[in-house]
């Protein structure tokens, strides 16, 4: 990631100005609980990011891991996270579904995680269930980065597009 290590990795801002970790995603992977599906679905992001791995499995619904461990998420030392777009986040009683894509860079290419995610709310807390996958959507090119640079894609990442 292309920023300073004290703004929070899931691009959260309030009127453009961007939260640092310390006042974002920081307080969830402490064990503070989301209060909705999308600041869940941010705090994972941000865990993925910052290799939080130990806070995905304590979120993920343990009825849905299908035998992911944290050794695996460990393993993983090549996904180079490149920035978190949420397109839709709802709650609905004790079910959310949050739209999102999670950008990253593969062989310096960018492609995205697009999945609408499922959670429910179980004992007391959110949990991710599962998701169904589609394909990555580029931003067009006045519309604003991916990255959370504050820029048009135009004028930013659009060059690590194909
Ligand atoms: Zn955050
Ligand atoms: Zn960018």
């Amino acid at each position: 990631m292309n920023q300073p290590i004290n703004l929070c990795p899931c691009g959260q801002d309030i009127l453009g100005q961007r939260l640092s970790y310390a006042e974002c995603c920081h307080r969830f992977h402490q064990g503070d609980l989301p209060s909705h599906p999308e600041l869940l679905m941010r705090s994972r992001y941000s865990a993925f990011v910052l290799r939080r791995h130990d806070y995905l499995i304590a979120t993920h619904h343990p009825d849905f891991l299908n035998g992911l461990t944290r050794a695996i998420l460990d393993s993983d030392n090549q996904t180079r996270w490149h920035g978190l777009q949420i397109i839709n986040a709802k709650k609905n009683g004790q079910t959310g579904l949050v739209t999102f894509q999670a950008w990253y860079l593969e062989n310096g290419k960018l492609d995205a995680i697009h999945e609408v995610s499922q959670f429910k709310w179980v004992n007391g807390k959110w949990l991710y269930t599962e998701g169904q996958q589609f394909s990555a959507i580029l931003p067009k090119r006045n519309e604003p980065c991916l990255c959370h640079s504050g820029k048009k894609f135009k004028q930013c990442c659009i060059a690590l597009a194909n």
